[in-house]
């Protein structure tokens, strides 16, 4: 066995295919030289995901980024990286190479990464591959925040009961910002829809990559924890209505703050999604029943 895997390590170290393994706080943990040199990775560097992809887009190597805006290209993508099990697509390098990559997610958060230079393969058809691509992407965000939508977000909560039912561990959170109407009536709907933005960026921060955090309607979000405990998501999400309560989102009004309930539910062996959605919805009703700004547990 360990001879095995001695070789299986030299193998891949030397391989043209690029590999790379990521851990569940999206930290690279090992790459082999072909995924180093592709990305500008020094050999014992160890970065995290977005920290490198930050690096390169501003000095303009590695991946072919196409917005003006990496902040919103980053939420958007770390709003659905590692949230499937598997994942494949074409992407582009600065250097003119196109490759095929491959993302494997264990249940435990890590990741192994393997592409393969595809330059000279199929590249006619790959704009249109490429719109395609595209128009996955955006049926799986929500356009005024950035983060997953409805549609994406409720499928992590069905993954998530599939785990359950294996004998896993979760949690599901549904939030609605207190008094959202009173913030449009007295500030405008273009100041609401700050609001909106404000509370997505902000929690988006403490969305840890197993998890997956969406917008499912008007003000209401719902953040899925899989292999988190009830005492656990609890402490998470109250720092996140920490942090909501702090924050001044409105340049005009500079004293204007605003709060959010939230309410949580453990998901149980017989739970459908609407089971786990409707305890969750109870628990934010009592939140916000006995005063708002804080969270309840069903
Ligand atoms: P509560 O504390 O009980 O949640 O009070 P609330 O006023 O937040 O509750 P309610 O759900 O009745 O009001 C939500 C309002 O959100 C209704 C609608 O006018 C507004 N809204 C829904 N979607 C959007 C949007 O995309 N942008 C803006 N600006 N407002 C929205
Ligand atoms: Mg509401
Ligand atoms: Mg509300």
């Amino acid at each position: 066995m360990d001879e095995m895997i001695e070789q299986l390590l030299h193998l891949s170290a030397t391989s043209s295919t690029l590999i790379a393994v990521y851990d569940a706080e999206d930290r690279l943990r090992y790459a082999n030289d072909a995924f180093r040199s592709a990305y500008f990775i020094d050999p014992d560097e160890t970065p995290l995901w977005p920290d490198l992809m930050r690096r390169n887009f501003t000095l303009g190597r590695g991946t072919v980024i196409r917005t003006a805006d990496f902040d919103g290209w980053l939420r958007s993508t770390q709003s659905r990286r590692g949230k499937i099990g598997y994942r494949a697509f074409e992407t582009d390098l600065t250097d003119g190479r196109w490759l095929w990559m491959t993302e494997t997610m264990h249940k435990n958060g890590w990741m192994l990464c393997i592409a393969s230079d595809i330059t000279t393969l199929r590249a006619d058809g790959r704009s249109v591959r490429q719109d395609r691509d595209q128009a996955i992407k955006a049926s799986q965000t929500d356009e005024l925040t950035g983060i997953a939508n409805r549609r994406f977000v409720m499928a992590r909560i069905d993954d998530m009961l599939t785990g359950a039912r294996d004998g896993g561990v979760g949690c599901l959170a549904v939030f609605d910002i207190d008094n959202f109407k009173l913030i449009n009536d007295k500030h405008g709907h273009d100041a609401g829809d700050l609001v909106l933005r404000d509370f997505a960026h902000r929690l988006h921060q403490y969305v840890r990559r197993t998890d997956c955090f969406g917008r499912v309607g008007g003000e209401e979000f719902v953040l899925v924890m899989p292999g988190t405990a009830q005492q656990d998501a609890i402490e998470l999400i109250e720092r996140m209505l920490t942090t909501i309560r702090f924050s001044r989102p409105l340049t005009n009004s500079p004293d204007f703050g605003y709060t959010c309930s939230a309410g949580i539910a453990a998901c149980l062996e017989t739970d459908s999604a609407p089971d786990l959605y409707r305890r969750a919805d109870q628990a934010l009703y009592a939140a916000k029943l006995s005063g708002r700004d804080r969270v309840r547990a069903a």
